[in-house]
């Protein structure tokens, strides 16, 4: 990290809070194909990380080979984004808007579903005819109120597209999904600010992320151990909250370590959650269905 230039007597970054630490609140499958551990909205921490709403972490899960993939067929969503970060295995997308998409290790999909899309997740036909280890993310973002009822869009950030970032003394390494670190932007188009990170430090070495103030701040351990501003060791498949203090958070692995950094401008509006709907008012919610229900979200053909 170089020093700020321009500010007198520029003081050693102080290191924020403790982080409070989750493990998963329940497990379930999505479909047959997604052996899910989700860690929110699970602990009711809707405001603590606004503007993400829900965090499913998929395997790492062994599959046999078979030549009907599974995964989870025709379901609509409305009012918020779905992104899906592959770490093992091959997953293939297809929705009503259109769009359709494979992506494997490394590669992301950022669906924005707004007004509404029906679409189908699968395991990739040939992935799944060989089988193998699936492992994946799937975060859903919030959108504003003014952009609850736009288009859908579809964006798949494959691997050579999203930037990586060496941490300073051999730490490790930083892909930037989405929003800035160190100057560098990532390749999501996002409605509010958000900053999502694949983040690899190296076993007893540690590093210190920056973030806004007012933003809120999540760390996703998916393997190994570290701790996050001199906490309890954090290990796979725990999260740790740091709230929107803006200070600085300093992670020290005890093992590699392999995280996915959140953070974002909270969304201050009221929410109404219905399974794969995400508005602000119950009334919404109602209409949601009525206009799935009669076909407005469109069809797979
Ligand atoms: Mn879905």
């Amino acid at each position: 990290m170089t020093q700020p230039t321009g500010r007198a007597a520029a003081k050693e970054p102080t290191i924020g809070g403790r982080p409070r630490i989750y493990s998963p609140g329940s497990t379930h499958v999505v479909g047959d194909g997604f052996h899910v551990r989700n860690l929110f909205p699970s602990h009711d921490l809707d405001r603590d990380v606004s503007p993400f709403l829900m965090l499913d972490y998929a395997g790492p899960t062994d599959y046999p080979p078979t030549d009907h993939p599974r995964g989870v067929g025709e379901h609509p969503h409305r009012g918020f984004e779905t992104v899906t970060i592959v770490y093992q295995g091959k997953v293939a997308h297809r929705d009503s808007a259109g769009n359709a998409g494979v992506i494997g290790p490394g590669d992301v999909q950022w669906m924005t579903a707004a007004s509404g899309v029906v679409h189908e997740e699968l395991h990739e036909r040939e992935w799944a005819k060989r089988g193998g280890t699936l492992q994946a993310i799937q975060l859903w973002v919030n959108l504003p109120a003014a952009f609850k009822m736009t288009a859908p869009r579809y964006q798949t950030l494959v691997q050579e597209r999203i930037p990586v970032i060496p941490l300073d003394g051999g730490a490790g390494s930083l892909r930037v999904i989405a929003g800035e670190f160190n100057g560098v932007r990532g390749p999501a188009a996002t409605f509010t600010p958000v900053q999502l990170h694949d983040l690899r430090v190296k076993a007893r070495h540690g590093t210190t992320l920056g973030f806004a103030a007012g933003w809120n701040v999540a760390l996703f351990m998916l393997e190994g151990r570290a701790t996050v501003n001199g906490s309890e060791p954090v290990t796979e498949a725990q999260v740790a909250v740091l709230g929107d203090s803006g200070a600085p958070v300093l992670v020290e692995a005890q093992q590699d370590a392999t995280m996915l950094v959140m953070a974002g401008e909270p969304i201050h509006e009221p929410i109404a959650r219905y399974g794969p709907f995400v508005m602000n008012r119950q009334q919404e919610i109602v209409q949601a269905v009525q206009d799935y229900q009669a076909g407005k979200m469109g069809h797979l053909s």
